[in-house]
């Protein structure tokens, strides 16, 4: 079956809403490969962020993963990939569509990253790539 990489960021973790978050990707039909907490490094967010190296958030969005541990998952079901994007929501939370982790969960803080509670792979490529970077690193 297929595999995605979830994290709860920072302020999923610091807000105390892990639970809640694991407990709606259970609710929907996947399973929980792996759950680990840890705290970032630069390397690594700088693998796993590499694509977004350059853009105008990258620094704040850097400094925002490492300002607390994260919840690393691992989800395994049929198109977990899409369907937990789904789950997830809209990137910016004041607009993310009600019933949505991100839209129930979430607001804009007034700081220059969107900090919006998850993140969740958007390609097998991806999901292997970023699987890889979190489990065997
Ligand atoms: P999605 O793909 O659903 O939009 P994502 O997490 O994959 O979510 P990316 O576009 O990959 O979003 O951006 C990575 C992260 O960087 C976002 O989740 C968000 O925290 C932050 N971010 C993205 N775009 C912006 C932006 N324009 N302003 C501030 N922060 C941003």
């Amino acid at each position: 079956a297929q595999r995605s990489l979830v994290l709860v960021k920072p302020d999923g973790v610091r807000r105390g809403l892990s639970g809640e978050i694991l407990r709606r990707i259970e609710a929907k039909g996947y399973t929980l490969v792996a759950v680990e907490l840890r705290s970032a490094t630069p390397e690594l967010l700088a693998a796993h962020y590499a694509e977004h190296e350059g853009k105008p958030f990258y620094g704040p969005l850097v400094e925002f993963m490492l300002s607390g541990p994260v919840l690393a998952v691992v989800i395994e079901g049929q198109r977990c990939i899409e369907g937990f994007r789904s789950l997830a929501g809209a990137t910016d939370p004041t607009v993310a569509a009600p019933g949505t982790i991100r839209g129930d969960l979430g607001r804009d803080w007034g700081v220059a990253v969107q900090q919006n509670l998850v993140h969740g792979s958007d390609s097998e490529e991806s999901a292997a790539r970023e699987i890889g970077i979190w489990f065997t690193s």
